[in-house]
């Protein structure tokens, strides 16, 4: 089954982990010939299992590759693998379209388009939100950013992968997306889990205050679709000892990652600051691990 009109690619795929190996698999379903490269010799036995074979370095992934996707932890890492020795735009043939799924800094995200398009490959950065279920179900959303000719390219197989593909602009506008979006749902989870602490030493109960609030201005996705206390919502983390979900040490990447992106263009965000703060607080007591909506325990004192 191959998604959209495309004939099947040669795709070479960086960074094979939690998210990555999913979303090669589903490549690999979708009937691309997938040479992939990890770190993690488990991560390409994975890989292996699921159809694809591994290659001996970036270099050789690069040179035979028509489509290549990094799924990689941070810019340096991204800046690496692209702009570094034996890396890929030194490898890659011209016209190989280029798909940075990692959430970085814009920063990271333009230099290394801006060296791509040096090299004649089309290039977009196309963060995802929807996790490690959404990552094996094919159901992610993409913030997409690059030249409409690049975006064009990219999209069938981001359909393979996803479900949601938006086209936000230029070169770096996918990270900015990301990056706002997880600043004002860090924001407004906090605000949602004060609230319900408030109401507790208040005497209301947290039904009622869900009830009420979910029909009123205070209504938001936090509240709504991820209530911060069990009880209200089955579906929410909260209801599972909060176990993620969304970690709390993903939610602190995407808030520090907009904190630098506030510093560097001068923007005010004075929440986003405090909300990065509180949860780097969380974190250092032991929330790493702990679903992002855990810090109405730590705001309780629990
Ligand atoms: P992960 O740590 O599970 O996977 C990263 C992989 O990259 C690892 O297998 C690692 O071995 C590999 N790697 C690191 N450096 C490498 C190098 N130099 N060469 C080759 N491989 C290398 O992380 P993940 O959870 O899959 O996240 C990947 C990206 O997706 C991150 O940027 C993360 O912020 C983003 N993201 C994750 C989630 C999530 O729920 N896990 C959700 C949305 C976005």
């Amino acid at each position: 089954m191959l998604g959209g009109k495309i004939m099947a690619s040669s795709v070479g795929f960086i960074g094979l982990g939690n998210m990555g190996g999913p979303m090669a698999a589903n490549l690999v379903k979708a009937g691309h010939k997938v040479s992939g490269f990890d770190l993690s010799d488990a991560a390409l036995s994975a890989l292996e299992a699921a159809g694809g074979s591994r290659a001996g370095s970036v270099a050789e992934l690069a040179a035979d590759a028509d489509v290549i996707v990094t799924m990689l932890p941070a810019g340096a890492h991204v800046r690496k693998i692209y702009q570094g020795e034996g890396g890929i735009l030194d490898n890659a043939k011209p016209g190989t379209l280029l798909i940075d799924s990692s959430t970085i800094d814009v920063d990271s995200a333009r230099s290394v388009a801006s060296s791509a398009a040096d090299k004649n490959m089309p290039m977009v950065d196309a963060p995802v939100s929807g996790g490690v279920g959404g990552a094996a179900a094919g159901t992610l959303t993409f913030m997409v950013g690059g030249p409409e000719d690049a975006f064009a390219a990219a999209s069938p197989y981001l359909d393979i992968m996803g479900k949601t593909i938006v086209h936000a602009g230029d070169a770096g506008t996918g990270q900015a997306a990301k990056i706002c979006n997880n600043m004002l749902l860090g924001i407004s989870m906090i605000g949602v889990s004060e609230a319900f602490v408030l109401a507790e030493k208040l005497g209301l109960d947290p039904q009622k205050l869900f009830d009420i609030s979910s029909t009123a201005s205070g209504q938001c996705w936090a509240l709504t679709s991820y209530c911060p206390v069990p009880g209200p919502l089955p579906s929410s983390p909260a209801n599972r000892d909060y176990q993620p979900g969304f970690a709390a040490e993903m939610m602190l990447k995407d808030l520090k990652l907009s904190q630098d992106a506030a510093h560097s263009s001068g923007a005010a965000t004075p929440l986003g600051a405090q909300a990065a703060a509180l949860y780097s607080m969380f974190c250092n007591s032991g929330g790493e691990g702990v679903d992002f909506s855990g810090i109405v325990k730590y705001l309780r004192g629990t």
